[in-house]
């Protein structure tokens, strides 16, 4: 992926409000100069739908050969259809049901077919594990995985291979004692802690 496509991609997020960047304080009391709000992309559909021309994109140029795009529920189900659709695909998507990542059942022809798994973010790439597990007991071959944005940079590969994320934003997360942007007396925004307009 070529640093300009990068940038337009960053572009679209940002347009989009799911990007912020500023001086935010994390759930972890960190302090961070961006801040991912991704109820956003499904907030504003022709947003994210741009963003997704580019995912198409990305998976058409690497032509796995699958026949599901599989997404973990809830937030990036609307990414993953969006992509099926866009690439005439089956789609389906998997929940937790007692804390197991498991299918509905009407998904009935997944047994044995070939799935593409699409997440928003890849932060520690937890949930995309529970999907590829969830994937393997059903005998489903994975051909791609991919991610609107990477926050690891690519540090986090999943069954040995590299993550499509079509972002890659590594997101430093400070101290408060040593944070760069403190220094600088930017105000700090606590997400989410009021109804405040972004
Ligand atoms: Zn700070």
């Amino acid at each position: 992926m070529s640093t300009t496509t990068n940038d337009r991609v960053l572009q679209l997020f940002k347009e989009s409000d799911a990007l912020l960047q500023g001086h935010f304080k994390l759930t972890s009391g960190k302090h961070s100069e961006w801040y991912f709000e991704k109820i956003r992309l499904i907030e504003k559909p022709a947003a994210l739908e741009k963003i997704i021309d580019l995912l198409v994109e990305k998976i058409k140029a690497e032509s796995p050969d699958f026949d599901y795009v599989v997404s973990p529920a809830y937030g990036a189900i609307a990414i993953g259809f969006l992509t099926a659709l866009k690439l005439g695909k089956k789609f389906a998507f998997t929940q937790r049901v007692e804390e197991k990542m498991s299918f509905r059942s009407g998904f009935s022809g997944i047994d044995g077919s070939r799935a593409i798994i699409v997440e928003d973010i890849l932060t520690t790439g937890g949930s995309i594990q529970e999907v590829v597990a969830c994937l393997k007991e059903r005998n489903v071959a994975i051909p791609g995985i991919y991610v609107l944005v990477d926050r690891t940079g690519g540090a986090v590969p999943i069954e040995g291979k590299p993550v499509g994320g079509l972002l890659a934003l590594k997101i430093e997360a400070f101290e408060p004692d040593v944070c760069p942007f403190c220094q600088k007396g930017i105000p700090l925004i606590k997400p989410g802690a009021s109804d405040k307009k972004v």
